[in-house]
């Protein structure tokens, strides 16, 4: 909504500022993508996937989807327009829409919005470390409070299996999980960490940590990573169950999280992906990326009293007449060339609903302009905030005008 705008627009131009900072470039990927791309990529058990996807089917058979997330489509630009020949490490930024069918309330939407970063061509923890610092750095800059990072890994294809072992049996001897989790628990048994239901949470309280089966890599990564998160002052706690809902994740995942905004206290979370090119016909390159939700950003934002609202207007005609009308309308093209906000009345109102109206647009500088002005040559130009008035000539309004702008 308008009166939200100022805060969007905030939260917009700060990131594209931080992550130019961090070498990131604005990449703008379509809304569209094939089924596929996000079925392979990111899991046909994941919710996503199997409930969550708004799907149009075409005359031809094929189906389109409304992109539920951004790292798939960002993946498949990468690989299509190979991104990484000019480049051994690329940065890659989005904002935009994604579409998930779910049951909406509040901070929960059917479409959000998302500032999405990608990182891709290192495989090492410094890249985490540098693009977990961007994500915290964003928050930080926009002035949220109270923010927690989560991190965990999640193993690699050496290690995960022997963990996947041990968490499979402990799963066949859990006796509350849900239908879903059942299902879950045969097919991709790391999807019940996802689950909201109260019974199958309690039950994983005892499972095997995932940290505990990492490799002698992908422990010394973690390692390492945490080494960095104290070296930034970046405060972080270990949470092994953080599985992040998407099948792509491998070894480093993340999730920052806020105490203010009850039951949707996920504000970013991301994770590294480094099969995922490969999965998706691209050559073996490593990728770490994150997704902020900008809704949720903005609601603590407008919680915290950091809405700025709609910008005063510089100026406002009280134009009287159809004569004052023509000598003013040049007159506004110019000034708004200049930057200046300009507005009048359209409807040829009274003086006195005019100047209410001047008053309501918070104007700071009011122009009085009619008939009696166009044939003394001399209108009066009144400073709002101190009701000060003073003459100014008719004949050079543009430049009389433009010039209190200068000082
Ligand atoms: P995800 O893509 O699920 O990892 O989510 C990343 C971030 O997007 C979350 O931390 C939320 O801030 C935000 N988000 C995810 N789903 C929604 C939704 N349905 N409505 C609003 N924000 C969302």
């Amino acid at each position: 909504m308008p009166s939200e705008i100022a805060v969007w627009q905030i939260v917009e131009a700060t990131a594209r500022k931080l992550f130019e900072s961090y070498g990131f470039n604005e990449i703008k990927p379509p809304l569209l993508e094939k089924r596929e791309l996000f079925a392979r990529g990111i899991g046909q058990e994941t919710d996503i996937v199997s409930r969550e996807m708004y799907c149009i089917e075409e005359a031809s058979g094929d189906v389109i989807t409304l992109r539920p997330e951004a790292t798939a489509g960002v993946v498949r630009a990468y690989i299509q327009h190979q991104l990484y020949i000019h480049n051994s490490v690329q940065k890659l930024f989005t904002i935009g829409p994604m579409f998930r069918r779910e049951r909406p309330q509040k901070g929960r939407y059917r479409q959000f919005h998302q500032i999405n970063a990608e990182m891709f061509g290192d495989s090492g923890p410094r890249s985490d470390a540098d693009i977990i610092s961007m994500a915290f750095q964003l928050l930080e800059i926009l002035g949220l409070e109270n923010l927690s990072l989560k991190i965990n890994s999640l193993g690699c294809h050496a290690c995960r299996p022997m963990f996947m072992d041990k968490f499979s049996v402990f799963l066949a001897n859990c006796k509350n999980l849900c239908t879903d989790c059942i299902r879950r628990s045969q097919k991709n048994p790391l999807r019940v960490f996802d689950c909201k239901v109260s019974g199958c949470k309690d039950a994983l309280l005892n499972a095997p940590s995932i940290l505990d089966f990492l490799c002698d890599e992908c422990k010394a990564h973690f390692e390492e990573l945490r080494e960095y998160l104290d070296l930034l002052s970046i405060p972080y706690h270990i949470d092994a169950t953080l599985v992040r809902g998407l099948d792509y994740y491998i070894r480093t995942a993340f999730e920052i999280q806020t105490d203010q905004l009850g039951a949707q206290n996920a504000v970013a979370g991301g994770g590294r992906y480094d099969g995922l090119m490969r999965i998706l016909g691209g050559p073996d390159h490593p990728a770490i990326g994150f997704a902020i939700g900008m809704e949720r950003i903005v609601a603590l934002m407008e919680q915290m009293g950091k809405n700025p609202g709609a910008p005063p207007l510089d100026l406002f005609i009280a134009c009287l007449g159809k004569e004052a009308f023509k000598k003013v309308l040049p007159v506004m093209k110019e000034l708004r060339y200049k930057g200046l906000s300009t507005e009048i009345d359209y409807g040829n109102k009274s003086l006195k609903s005019q100047m209410k109206l001047a008053d309501r647009l918070k104007a700071r500088y009011t122009l009085i302009l009619g008939d009696t002005e166009l044939n003394s040559g001399i209108a009066l130009l009144r400073f709002m905030p101190t009701g000060e008035q003073k003459e100014i000539s008719v004949k050079n309004l543009t430049e009389s005008l433009g010039d209190l702008w200068k000082c």
